[in-house]
């Protein structure tokens, strides 16, 4: 017990229906309470550059060939995906000089306030596709595996490859890239927006059409991976799978692509994993409370026919779930679960008892003939300027005048935002009941039955995020609860 263990494991090991643990492919049996799969893009992974492919999780790492088998075997169903990464660049081959920076965020943001040794501190800079760029990949689609119909993977709408840019926006002249250091010590440069699955010799001439890029030295070709991914509606809100209790899930093996959706996937199915181990229940993330809850809610309640990705257009409550009061929202959940200690709890108490105060003299306070509020929502003025001139009794520290300053100025929206969030609520108090018979719902739109169908919500406020389902709808289905249906 304890320790790391390295070695790729081949498949769950069950007996008699109950998970063990799991089997690696150099034939040890590992036992264990809850097994995490996060397993990437490696569950039966296959990597193209142009129409060539090999078997590969990664380029130049082994996929993990078995253990999508082993899913299946415990009911799971599988789907094929794809997602793609750009090529790699020498950084002493590219001419900075051209190129439009971005400076890093000063100071750096952060969830909790503190925000450690690795926040961002070099900047990015930018460059385009030019006429010479999509000259050549109109002219080569047919040697990309995309067009070429190899690939049968779905792919993300929302990080397509250049290829697919410049095809499904014909209209655009040129596309934005971003220029990003791969890490604070490589001497690579990432070329954010240029993924693609073309051959690496065209990749060669792509590169070098860009500006700044003329001289360019690639390190390592783009390519494309396929692989299996879990359908995420057979898992439970605390990342279980409903077919085999113990075994959990994270990461782009749900559906996902993404590095944050991975990582906070892992957190919630490591806490529950974790739980489980010690026979304690699963916790779940409601989803007003931020992103992962929104995230989890979604693909567990609505599931992804493509690789998911976390937007803020997804999040109905985007205004209440910002970094800046991340530690309001999450860090009680975080104390509850036995995440972070007693202390982290009693500063943020302390912290938003000082704002909530900080709130009530400036309502109470007259400037320059209306409140210290009122003053503070016109634009041109701020919290620092007023707190000169009217002092609180105790100066606040920077984060606490950020939040009186947030809630002053945006006041009028985050009660609109509360309107919503009460509505919400009020929808997600009206339980559906499990077998509910839509087509005899009456006054339901035939879109809405096919949709409700399928997703069977256990709420209104579920069945009010499917998709097609309108407020008419929802009228629809609280009269037939009124009346006993
Ligand atoms: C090439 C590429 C470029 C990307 N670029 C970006 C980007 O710029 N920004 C962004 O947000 N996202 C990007 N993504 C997506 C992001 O990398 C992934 O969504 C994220 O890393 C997924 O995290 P994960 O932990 O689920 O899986 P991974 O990070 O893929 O990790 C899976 C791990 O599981 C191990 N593993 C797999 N099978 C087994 C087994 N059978 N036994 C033991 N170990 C196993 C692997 O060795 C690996 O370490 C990119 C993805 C790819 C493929």
């Amino acid at each position: 017990p304890g320790g790391v263990v390295g070695g790729g494991v081949a498949a769950l090991w069950v007996e008699g229906g109950r998970l063990r643990g799991v089997r690696t492919v150099d034939g040890r049996a590992l036992p264990a309470k809850a097994v995490v799969v996060a397993g990437g893009t490696f569950l039966s992974g296959v990597v193209w550059y142009g129409r060539r492919s090999r078997p590969a999780g990664r380029q130049g790492e082994p996929p993990a060939r078995f253990l999508s088998q082993s899913l299946r075997a415990v009911g799971h169903t599988l789907r094929r995906f794809k997602t793609g990464t750009p090529p790699r660049i020498r950084a002493d081959s590219v001419d900075f000089g051209c190129l439009e920076v971005v400076p890093p965020e000063v100071p750096p943001g952060s969830f909790t306030g503190n925000p450690g040794p690795h926040a961002a501190k070099l900047p990015t800079w930018q460059t385009r596709t030019t006429e010479r760029t999509h000259r050549l990949i109109r002219e080569n689609l047919h040697l990309s595996p995309l067009y070429a119909g190899d690939i049968e993977g779905i792919g993300p709408r929302y990080c397509p490859s250049i290829e697919d840019k410049v095809v499904r926006f014909a209209d655009k002249e040129s596309h934005l890239l971003f220029v990003e250091p791969d890490g604070l010590s490589t001497s690579e440069v990432y070329l954010q927006g240029f993924s693609s699955s073309l051959p690496p010799e065209l990749q060669e001439a792509l590169v070098r059409s860009l500006p700044g890029f003329e001289r360019a030295v690639i390190q390592r070709y783009a390519y494309a991976v396929e692989y299996d991914s879990l359908d995420p509606t057979e898992l439970t809100r605390g990342l279980q799978s409903r077919l085999l209790p113990g075994l959990f899930a994270a990461g782009q093996v749900n559906g996902t692509s993404g590095y944050e959706e991975a990582a906070a996937q892992g957190v919630l199915a490591g806490l529950n994993a974790a739980r489980f181990a010690l026979g304690l229940p699963e916790v779940h993330l409601p989803r007003e409370s931020g992103y992962l809850g929104v995230l989890v809610d979604d693909l567990v309640g609505r599931g992804t026919d493509e690789p998911y990705r976390m937007m803020t257009s997804r999040v109905e409550l985007r205004l209440l779930c910002r970094a800046d009061n991340a530690d309001e929202r999450l860090i009680p959940l975080a104390v509850a679960w036995g995440l972070r200690p007693r202390e982290d709890l009693n500063r943020v108490e302390a912290k938003y008892r000082r704002v909530a105060e900080e709130l009530r003299r400036l309502e109470a306070l007259r400037v320059e003939g209306v409140s210290g509020l009122q003053w503070l929502r016109r634009p041109e003025n701020t919290y620092r300027a007023l707190a000169e001139r009217f002092p609180p009794p105790v100066p606040l520290a920077p984060e606490e005048a950020e939040q009186v300053e947030i809630r002053a100025k945006y006041a009028g929206y985050m009660e609109r935002q509360e309107r919503l969030r009460q509505r919400m609520r009020d929808l997600a108090a009206h339980p559906l009941p499990e077998g509910l018979d839509y087509p005899r719902v009456p006054g339901l739109s035939r879109e809405a039955v096919e949709k409700l169908a399928r997703l069977r919500p256990r709420t209104l406020a579920e069945a009010a995020r499917a998709p097609g389902v309108r407020d008419s709808d929802l009228t629809a289905l609280l009269v037939h609860l009124r009346r006993g249906g």
